[in-house]
């Protein structure tokens, strides 16, 4: 059966454009998997001890494997990104962060995967390229929309559009 998924793409080490190029290419290519839409790219204030401004975007990808299968495999890409992983520092620089935003209308409350992603609404980062594509999707626990969200998002950290290539 195919799902719907939404996925955050975030880059703040190397060559930004490149990186995120790469990942959505790398998504593309998963097995039974195909982008369907592609957010604008933004640049945000970085957040926790991350020190340069990140790139980020959401994807929304047609998939045929399951939610813990989809984590496995953006995590492999994450890793083979030179993602260096440590599970007890969260928000630092990385090549390569792939967050499962939404995957169909799921909740899954795991310790390794945790859908809709916990943080999403509190992040203006995430919820302006998910506006875009989907401004009125319904968050399956809180019961508003995406458009809702970050219109009433505490967060007030900088995201501007990316004028870069
Ligand atoms: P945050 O999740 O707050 O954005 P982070 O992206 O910096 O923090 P990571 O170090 O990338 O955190 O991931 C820590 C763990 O989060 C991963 O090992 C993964 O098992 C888990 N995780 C739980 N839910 C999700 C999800 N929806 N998408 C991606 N990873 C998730
Ligand atoms: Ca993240
Ligand atoms: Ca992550």
């Amino acid at each position: 059966m195919s799902h719907r998924a939404y996925v955050a793409i975030g880059t703040n080490l190397g060559d930004r454009p490149s990186n995120y190029r790469g990942a959505v290419a790398k998504i593309g290519e998963l097995d039974g998997t195909r982008i369907t839409r592609m957010s604008s790219l933004y640049e945000s204030e970085p957040l926790g001890k991350a020190r340069n401004w990140f790139l980020n975007g959401v994807v929304e990808i047609a998939t045929e494997l399951e939610c813990k299968q989809l984590l496995k495999a953006l995590q492999k890409i994450e890793d083979s990104m030179g993602r260096r992983r440590d599970p007890k520092k969260k928000s630092v620089s990385r090549m390569m962060d792939l967050d499962i935003l939404f995957f169909d209308n799921e909740i899954m409350s795991g310790r390794t995967l945790k859908v809709p992603h916990p943080e999403l609404q509190n992040r203006r980062f995430v919820l302006l390229p998910l506006s875009e594509l989907a401004p009125g999707f319904v968050h399956p626990t809180l019961g508003t929309s995406v458009s809702a969200l970050l219109a009433t998002t505490p967060d007030k950290k900088k995201v501007i559009v990316f004028k870069g290539s």
